[in-house]
């Protein structure tokens, strides 16, 4: 049998590659308004990274890792998430001694889970995410907020809802849990495993169960919100003014909860609401992870950030039906008929590719009908004709294909000719 495409992966073709180019390209110069910069780092890092950054009791390292031991013997994972990466390589290269701070970085590449393949969940796929390094003030939620909406907006998604919550700082968390293991504790038997052994180490996570998630205790769990104390209520309240100067809708939902404890204060999510998109409605994710800095080795250092995936994003394109104003048509396309002909049509294609416009000619010796068609297929805007007569005549015939209009220009005017039209 030939070789096939691992599971849970997809190529993505021409005709495809397009909207993604689109969107990376898109999302890019948001980012760029936004002062957020590229930032790239390695699909592979130690393995360590991602237990101490994502953290031991999240599916993402328990179930979902690529883990291997290299020929050298180091143990190192492919990349399941952007964060750890952008914070380890923030502490190596000591950014946060630059003085423009917060450090705005975003990032575009593969990630890597051994998840179980459906509609919008595959093993590799392409995440975009930014991170906002070195300032608490709830601004800066806002920004990052701001720019995730911004992105699925100007991309042209209408149908989203954006959910927020606040986790509140370590006080408020720690009064919380205390809440949530009572609340619990009693009837915990009747929970997964999973579940179970969560309920000490980080009971927070058991509300993001997606097993237990229909127990009539996920219900009345304690809510967070109930256990803000002042400073975290103000700078909730904050974060809400500021979305709301924007004129960013939102909802306020206490049950959404990110499971570690470094994440604080502001959570969010960006669901689609588009009819027929599938059981997975969650685009984006992000929060305030004012912890994690110091627990990958680096200096105190309040951070926020969120990432979306692209292939989650497509669909949501998909299930909303939006045209993206993708450029499918090329410049001119040469036709040539006879050998000498043909010869010259190399030097030209040459000329008009060298001075910035797209161009093709025929390689398959076809016929002058199956060339016109072929133009046709690559949609030219112009057409050009050269015979042997119009050669020997130092011509060439010159077709707009929009309006119909014929030319036959001077070879020595070929060029000027498509900067004039085409500029
Ligand atoms: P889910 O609950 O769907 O598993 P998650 O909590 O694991 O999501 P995050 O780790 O927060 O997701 O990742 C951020 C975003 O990346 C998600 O909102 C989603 O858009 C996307 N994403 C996560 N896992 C996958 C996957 N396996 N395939 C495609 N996109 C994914
Ligand atoms: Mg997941």
């Amino acid at each position: 049998m030939s070789i096939q495409i691992p599971r849970g992966t997809q190529d993505i073709l021409p005709g495809t590659v397009e909207k993604w180019q689109y969107i990376e390209e898109k999302a890019k110069e948001i980012c760029t308004n936004y002062q957020y910069k590229e930032i790239r780092t390695p699909v592979f890092e130690s393995s360590e990274l991602f237990t101490r950054g994502v953290g031991d009791t999240t599916d993402i390292v328990q179930k979902e890792m690529y883990i291997f031991e290299d020929r050298g013997g180091r143990n190192l994972a492919l990349r399941p998430e952007g964060t750890a990466s952008v914070v380890r390589s923030f502490v190596e290269n000591k950014m946060f001694g630059n003085p423009n701070q917060p450090t705005k970085l975003f990032y575009s590449g593969p990630m890597f889970r051994y998840e179980r393949p459906q509609a919008g969940r595959y093993r590799q796929f392409v995440q975009f995410g930014v991170e906002a390094l070195g300032s608490e003030d709830p601004a800066i939620d806002a920004e990052v907020i701001s720019l995730a909406m911004a992105i699925y907006q100007k991309i042209g998604l209408k149908n989203l809802k954006l959910v927020i919550n606040s986790l509140g700082d370590s006080q408020s968390r720690l009064a919380h849990r205390e809440a949530l293991i009572n609340h619990f504790k009693p009837s915990i038997g009747e929970f997964c495993s999973d579940c179970q052994s969560r309920l000490e180490k980080n009971p927070l996570r058991i509300l993001d169960c997606k097993k237990d998630r229909d127990h009539e205790l996920m219900g009345t769990a304690p809510s967070i919100l109930d256990f803000l104390n002042e400073e975290s209520k103000v700078y909730f309240d904050k974060v809400q003014t500021y979305l709301s100067s924007m004129n960013i809708e939102f909802e306020v939902d206490p049950t959404l909860v990110r499971g570690l404890d470094y994440y604080n204060h502001t959570a969010f999510e960006i669901m689609s609401n588009a009819e027929g998109f599938g059981a997975i409605t969650t685009l984006c994710g992000g929060g305030r992870y004012n912890g994690l800095v110091e627990m990958i080795g680096g200096p105190s250092t309040p951070g926020i950030g969120f990432a979306l995936s692209i292939e989650r994003l497509i669909a949501a394109l998909d299930a909303e039906k939006v045209d993206l104003p993708i450029n499918e048509q090329i410049d001119c396309y040469l036709v040539s008929l006879g050998e000498e002909a043909k010869d010259y049509t190399v030097k030209l294609l040459h000329e008009l590719r060298d001075n910035g416009f797209s161009a093709e000619r025929d390689y398959q010796d076809r016929k002058i009908k199956a060339q016109f068609k072929a133009a046709d297929r690559h949609k030219a805007k112009f057409v050009a004709v050269l015979g042997e007569d119009e050669l020997k005549a130092n011509k060439i015939n010159v077709k707009d294909m929009t309006t119909g209009e014929q030319e036959e220009i001077s070879l020595d005017q070929f060029i000027s000719h498509f900067q004039q039209k085409l500029r």
